[in-house]
């Protein structure tokens, strides 16, 4: 079971989280992209991190959505809709809910996984979130279903998400600014999916 103050700290771990890594995102950004996916990560989960004390008596379905819209309005660029999609398809999903059950977190993670393909077209193996954010949803639905409790699967899913990372290093880019370099494409990890670990990270950490 994850309580909404965890959920609460999870965003707050965001914040900082994206904070320390601005520069290492941006970097990563600048061999296959336009070198701002640290600056805009950092940008929206700022204002995230400075509206959730208003936020704290909503239900986490709508803590979700109202970080969905400033995610949408504060990060620009492709992560900007997506990562919002993420968190608005998620907070439809966890509508009304004060607490997440185990299954719930997965079903969250299914839910913005699937409105982040949906937005964004991305396939597994097309060098995107999408490469983290997919084995890690699978990695959660199978352990939690084999009765695994929520923070040993988050644990896994950290692994995972890792190994997600790496694994686009060797990719060709099919979606996004990258994908206009081709095979030049090959030999970088993917930006995106280096800040979709990072939160499945925080989420880790805001259960323990
Ligand atoms: P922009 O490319 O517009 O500057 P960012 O730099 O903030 O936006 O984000 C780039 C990241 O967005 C990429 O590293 C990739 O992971 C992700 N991305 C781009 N296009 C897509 C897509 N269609 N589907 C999923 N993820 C995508
Ligand atoms: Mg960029
Ligand atoms: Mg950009």
């Amino acid at each position: 079971m994850l309580s909404k103050k965890q959920i609460v700290t999870w965003l707050t771990l965001c914040h900082e989280v994206l904070e320390e890594n601005k520069t290492w995102l941006t970097q990563l950004d600048t061999a296959i992209g336009d070198a701002d996916h640290g600056n805009n990560m950092h940008r929206g989960f700022k204002k995230v991190h400075a509206q959730l004390s208003e936020l704290a008596d909503k239900d986490i379905g709508a803590i979700f959505k109202a970080v969905a819209m400033t995610l949408i309005s504060t990060v620009g660029g492709a992560s900007g809709p997506l990562y919002g999609t993420f968190f608005l398809q998620a907070g439809n999903k966890m509508a009304g809910k004060q607490e997440l059950s185990e299954t719930d977190v997965a079903a969250m993670m299914r839910a913005g996984l699937d409105g982040v393909k949906m937005r964004g077209k991305a396939q597994p193996g097309d060098k995107t979130m999408v490469d983290v954010l997919s084995p890690v949803t699978e990695a959660l639905e199978q352990n939690i279903n084999d009765g695994m409790p929520v923070i040993e699967a988050l644990a896994k899913a950290v692994e995972v998400a890792e190994q997600g990372v790496k694994d686009t290093i060797p990719l060709v880019a099919k979606k996004g600014r990258a994908s206009y370099l081709g095979e030049r494409s090959k030999g970088h990890q993917d930006p995106g999916a280096t800040s979709s670990k990072l939160i499945v990270e925080c989420l880790y950490k805001a259960a323990r």
